[in-house]
């Protein structure tokens, strides 16, 4: 785990988006609360169209590679 940079919100890019969209997509697939480990993530998502978009691209793939629960 990578210390966060502190105190100050920080934003995030499209790229930091990209590199933990898996982890947001694979929680909200687990039933848990990415929204609220990853904060920064939804707001990005909540902010940037084309992510929103990989994100819910993602999740399809997701779903479509295996349901473990079901
Ligand atoms: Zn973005």
């Amino acid at each position: 785990m990578s210390k966060l940079p502190a105190t100050h919100e920080a934003e995030i890019g499209c790229d930091e988006c990209f590199e933990e969209l898996h982890i947001f997509a694979e929680m909200e697939l687990k039933g848990k609360s990415p929204g609220d480990a990853m904060p920064l993530l939804k707001e990005h998502l909540d902010n940037c169209g084309e992510c929103r978009q990989e994100y819910e691209a993602l999740l399809e793939g997701i779903k479509a590679l295996g349901n473990e629960d079901a």
